[in-house]
């Protein structure tokens, strides 16, 4: 079996710097290179899994195919590669700690002391080169979350340091993102930070075999070389990521600055030339657009960007098939009501309402929906977004004055969206709920149908509860086709209004799927939905994108 090679990215300066960018972008390049890639998260915090953590805190859960509950850069990871993430690209310190911890009771480590290093560190080299052992990987990236410098990133940077001695020198790259600040004031590109952030990895024993450098101006040949000279690392090394229009955008600019060629060449690896046609094609049609679309998405998180990352790359995938940039609108629910949703709401071509949970901002939620039922506006509701259609429906059409959740309602008379039997049982909150891919067989002549054009799918849920079957008899009488249900349980997965030009709900989260080259076809279809109606509302021309 053909060893594999391994890349680890540390980052210095400030969080936010795209790490999991770079991570993706050197990835990618390596792939168009030919080589099998994969890319793995280490984040230093003491949950298992982001799981459980508020968007606030975390911006988004990614959930991968196998229901694993992790950090949003697996996504990247997966947008980026077009190939799936599983568990084991996603390990905290609250997991290598829970497994020796359970070891030690077990009794797997009697007599001993167990300690930081070894026991600890011995875990994370462990999972660290799980993938590289598995045999279907030439090259594994390892991203270590949190900045150098932070208390819980220390037993990650000592096992790096570890491996950087166990291992031949060809067989290991490490790479430190930095961010190298323009001072306005002084007129200068400013490397003290990443001399200081360089400076405390060695302190960690870990030296860096490529700096690159976040920035927002073009670095000159004298910086790099005051970077290469202070960092200890060899000229030409010193990689520039200079802000760029859109992420899809930096494995190009990776390419440019040589990125993968030093990699490659440390690893004394010989590869063709990649192929980026498709790529290339993807940003012309991003960069130039010919419609434009406005669409509501309906949250509660709207202040922070990260926390529907997935929905806002699938806009982006899939407005960029059609040439058509996607003005995505986020709209807090809490502040929707009956008076004002004609004013927030009756500009927009389409109309997304957001997985959620908890009882904040659902009535606006319901409001919104109820709009876009009334108003023949596009809609496309995602997991909490598809059960507040149905209760909408059931309040509105069916009468049901009281319907609702019983997430948030439980003596409700109407309980149309309920607690699933399995989850009845369940006291534990983290890693419980119905996750990971499911089948969903289509109904032939529904919209749903006709958006995949097949039978049967698979996609990705994340959730407790359900649409009630009980109900599904009289809502569908009344309208409300259940157009998508899982094969063994009978699940209602997927509803719509045919009455309607586009209303759609879906109980998994297809923006988990969408990726530049094969954007998520219910996007697709909404977005083409968007702009049949700008179209039909406001004439042709305002379908034509200004810039
Ligand atoms: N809170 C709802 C549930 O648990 C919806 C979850 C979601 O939108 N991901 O069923």
């Amino acid at each position: 079996m053909k060893k594999a090679k391994y890349v680890f990215v540390t980052g210095g300066v400030a969080s936010s710097l795209g790490k999991g960018i770079i991570a993706a972008s050197l990835a990618k390049l390596l792939q168009a290179r030919g080589l099998r890639v994969t890319i793995q998260k280490f984040d230093p915090y003491i949950n298992i899994d982001p799981g459980t953590l508020n968007p606030y805190e975390h911006g988004e859960c990614y959930v991968t195919e196998d229901g694993a509950e992790t950090d949003l850069d697996l996504g990247h990871y997966e947008r980026f590669l077009g190939q799936h993430t599983s568990q084991a690209n996603n390990v905290t310190t609250g997991r290598i700690y829970h497994t020796v911890i359970t070891r030690e009771r077990e009794g797997a480590y009697l007599g001993k002391t167990v300690q930081i290093v070894p026991h600890i560190t011995d875990e994370i080299k462990r999972r660290m080169l799980l993938l590289g052992n598995s045999g279907k990987y030439d090259i594994v990236i390892t991203e270590v979350g949190g900045t150098v410098g932070d208390m819980e990133s220390q037993p990650f940077l000592e096992t790096i340091r570890q491996l950087q001695w166990e291992m031949p020198d060809e067989d290991l790259v490490s790479i430190h993102l930095t961010l190298v600040p323009y001072l306005r004031a002084a007129g200068e590109l400013k490397t003290k930070p990443t001399q200081h952030s360089v400076q405390m990895l060695q302190q960690a024993g870990v030296h860096p075999d490529i700096i690159v450098c976040r920035t927002e101006k073009e670095l000159s040949a004298d910086i790099r070389r005051k970077v290469s000279l202070f960092c200890n690392v060899k000229p030409g090394h010193v990689i520039e990521s200079i802000d760029a229009p859109s992420i899809y955008q930096v494995p190009l600019n990776m390419e440019a600055e040589g990125l993968d060629d030093l990699v490659l060449g440390h690893f004394r690896m010989e590869c063709p030339r990649p192929d980026f046609t498709a790529l290339n094609d993807f940003l012309d049609r991003l960069y130039n657009p010919e419609h434009e679309v406005d669409i509501a998405l309906v949250g509660k998180y709207v202040e922070l960007q990260d926390a529907y990352k997935s929905i806002q790359e699938a806009f982006v995938h899939a407005g960029a098939a059609f040439r058509c940039k996607v003005h995505v609108h986020t709209v807090h629910s809490e502040k929707v009501d009956s008076s004002n949703v004609g004013e927030v709401l009756g500009g927009m071509d389409g109309i997304l309402v957001a997985p959620g949970f908890g009882e904040r901002g659902l009535e606006g939620k319901v409001i919104a929906i109820r709009y876009a039922r009334e108003n023949g506006i596009p809609f496309f509701g995602i997991c909490l977004g598809m059960q507040m259609c149905v209760v909408e429906f059931a309040r509105n059409v069916l009468g049901y004055s009281d319907a609702a959740s019983t997430e948030v309602n439980p003596s409700t008379s109407h309980p149309v969206i309920d607690m699933m039997e399995a989850q009845k049982k369940t006291t534990v909150k983290g890693g419980t709920m119905r996750l990971g891919a499911y089948g969903c067989s289509l109904v032939p002549g529904t919209l749903a149908h006709s958006i995949y054009g097949k039978d049967f799918i698979t996609e990705r849920h994340r959730h407790r509860y359900e649409f009630n079957g009980d109900y599904l008899p009289q809502m569908e009488k009344a309208g409300l086709l259940a157009s998508g249900r899982n094969p063994e349980s009978g699940l209602v997965e997927i509803v719509e209004l045919p009455s309607h030009p586009f209303f759609i709900g879906v109980q998994f989260h297809p923006e988990y799927r969408s990726t530049p080259e094969n954007p998520q076809p219910i996007f697709v279809r909404f977005v083409e939905a968007a702009m049949t109606r700008r179209q039909d509302v406001r004439g042709n021309d305002l379908c034509r994108a200004s810039e």
